[in-house]
């Protein structure tokens, strides 16, 4: 290879390197999106079961992305006996809190991700549906799903968009616990 077709060779190397760099190095524009910080120093026993959850709404939803262990937005607890619950102090921040005996029974994941929905604004919605995460307990111990429906993951996106109305916002982000999100031990038929 002469000097001057070795240039070119490399000249036209390098174009290609910098149009596959700028390629690579043109995302998405910046988005707002919250991020969510969990904390599982208190539910040691549900750490990992606390990360599939996150990547579970992670996958499911824009605009918000849970991150392990860098901040208190979201503390997690395992309790024994009283049931599961959450506690939302506002959107995206608050409390949740896993029965041992309720995840005993009923699928830890499909506890976890649900009672985190409540933090990113979701209500009950005890309809039996194994489709749908929010009714929790309603739809038996046999269903394990841990999924938001469609419907469910987009409310969340549009509320941490802000893109909803003052009053259907905020129904979502106010300051709420959410109880008996789980049928008791003893009143499971
Ligand atoms: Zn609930």
């Amino acid at each position: 290879m002469n000097s001057r077709i070795k240039r070119l060779a490399v000249a036209a190397l390098a174009t290609a390197t910098a149009t596959l760099g700028l390629t690579v190095a043109n995302p998405a524009p910046a988005s707002a999106a919250m991020t969510i910080c969990y904390n599982t120093s208190q539910a040691p026993s549900y750490a990992g079961i606390a990360n599939q959850a996150a990547s579970i709404w992670n996958n499911a939803t824009n605009n918000l992305t849970l991150t392990a262990n860098c901040g208190t937005n979201l503390r997690i607890y395992q309790i024994t006996g009283g049931g599961s619950y959450a506690q939302r102090t506002s959107l995206g921040n608050g409390r949740v809190y896993i029965d041992t005996q309720q995840a005993a029974q009923y699928s830890p994941l499909r506890i976890m991700t649900h009672e985190i929905g409540h933090i990113l604004g979701l209500p009950d919605n005890y309809n039996g549906n194994c489709a749908i995460l929010m009714s929790g307990g309603s739809a038996g111990t046999s269903c394990t799903n841990p999924y938001p429906s469609t419907t469910e993951a987009n409310r969340v996106s549009s509320l941490f968009a802000g893109t909803l109305s003052a009053t259907d916002r905020s129904s979502g982000t106010s300051s709420q616990i959410f109880r008996d999100s789980w049928p008791g031990l003893l009143t499971v038929g």
